[in-house]
């Protein structure tokens, strides 16, 4: 990792010691890094070699590098690889927006995951380290300069479990959304987690207003079990508490993420378990098409499957998103990311 401070962990007063000449210069240099999202100071055209120099000195703008952008044939959907400064490669993906020229970038949180859930391609790979905050907010920087339409939203569903990361998340989520920085909506902004109980708590405490998505599956133990081996030490109960929990205090509903796997738990048992789980929650229901990814012969429910389990969550009053699939020709949908080009990269 480079030495210097990174410009977005700086505050204004680590910047202020440079005592630039123009008293309006630092306004400048906040509009270049967090609106124009430049990556390098150099790029900042009405200011002076000098001053970029002082900039340069003491602090960082260049985390990731771009290695790679695999364009979708379907729609604008891209998926970006970048090279950390181990030289080790993560993905992000640019999502279009249905109704507008903006985008929603898919963020990695880990190179690799700590946790193989057996149907994720992400969880075949080594698992190397978490992310920094700083590697987050690239991803995002990097990727803004790539569309001309703005990204709007920002999930944390790419590589890796968000919550491995303890506060570089939380400190990603404040420069994030920092009215001085670059002042994203805090409900633009979506945390899918496999199931940390405790982080699930943690974030109930957590003073934002961030959406919250959790990982189930399967309401059934056993299952569960066999698609998320890691999770045994969170057994289902927990989880349920640890909903409740967060529903109390938030006052704020979750989204139950689904993916729904042929003869495995797309069953009438399955989505009368669900349903059980679901009591007294204030929660809604994401079923998501499997993309596939060539491991474990998984296979996505059946288009009749996933009516019948939808049908059967809505007569009893469960409110069901249907995820829609993008990227899947260019490996970028969900649980597709890493792949081969991690090592092709280094
Ligand atoms: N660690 C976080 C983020 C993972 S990716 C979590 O577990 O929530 C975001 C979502 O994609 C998760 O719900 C994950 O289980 C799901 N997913 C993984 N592989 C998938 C695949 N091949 N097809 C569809 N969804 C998948």
């Amino acid at each position: 990792m480079e030495s210097k401070k990174s410009f977005y962990q700086a505050f204004r007063k680590d910047v202020e010691v440079l005592e630039f000449d123009k008293r309006y210069l630092l306004d400048q240099v906040e509009a270049w890094v967090y609106e124009k999202c430049i990556s390098s100071f150099d790029e900042m055209s009405n200011v002076s070699k000098e001053d970029i120099g002082k900039l340069k000195g003491a602090f960082s703008l260049s985390i990731l590098e771009i290695i790679n952008v695999v364009q979708s044939k379907k729609d604008a959907t891209k998926k970006i690889l970048f090279k950390t400064l181990d030289a080790h490669a993560i993905e992000s993906v640019l999502i279009p927006d249905k109704h507008d020229k903006s985008f929603t970038l898919c963020l990695s949180s880990q190179v690799g995951c700590v946790f193989n859930c057996t149907f994720c391609a992400t969880g075949k790979l080594l698992f190397r380290r978490s992310l920094k905050a700083d590697e987050i907010i690239s991803q995002y920087v990097l990727s803004q300069k790539l569309v001309q339409g703005k990204i709007k939203n920002i999930v944390f569903m790419g590589m890796g479990e968000p919550f491995a990361l303890h506060n570089e998340l939380w400190k990603a989520l404040d420069i994030f959304c920092d009215k001085e920085r670059f002042a994203i909506g805090e409900r633009h902004i979506s945390v899918s987690t496999i199931g940390l109980v405790d982080k699930i708590k943690e974030f109930a405490l957590f003073p934002r207003k961030h959406h919250l998505l959790i990982s189930l599956h399967s309401a059934i133990q056993e299952k569960r079990d066999l698609l998320m081996p890691n999770m045994k030490t969170k057994p289902l109960s927990e989880l349920k508490e640890a909903i409740l929990f967060y529903n109390q205090r938030k006052r704020k509903e979750v989204m139950l993420e689904y993916v729904m796997l042929e003869g495995i738990n797309d069953g009438d048992e399955d989505a009368k378990a669900l349903i059980h789980f679901l009591k007294g929650l204030d929660a809604k229901v994401n079923l998501i098409a499997y993309n596939e990814t060539g491991y474990e012969g998984y296979r996505s429910s059946s288009k009749k499957n996933m009516v019948r389990f939808k049908t059967y969550l809505e007569r009893r009053q469960i409110e069901v998103v249907q995820r829609y699939k993008k990227g899947d020709d260019i490996q970028a949908a969900c649980g597709q990311l890493a792949g081969e080009m991690i090592d092709e990269a280094k």
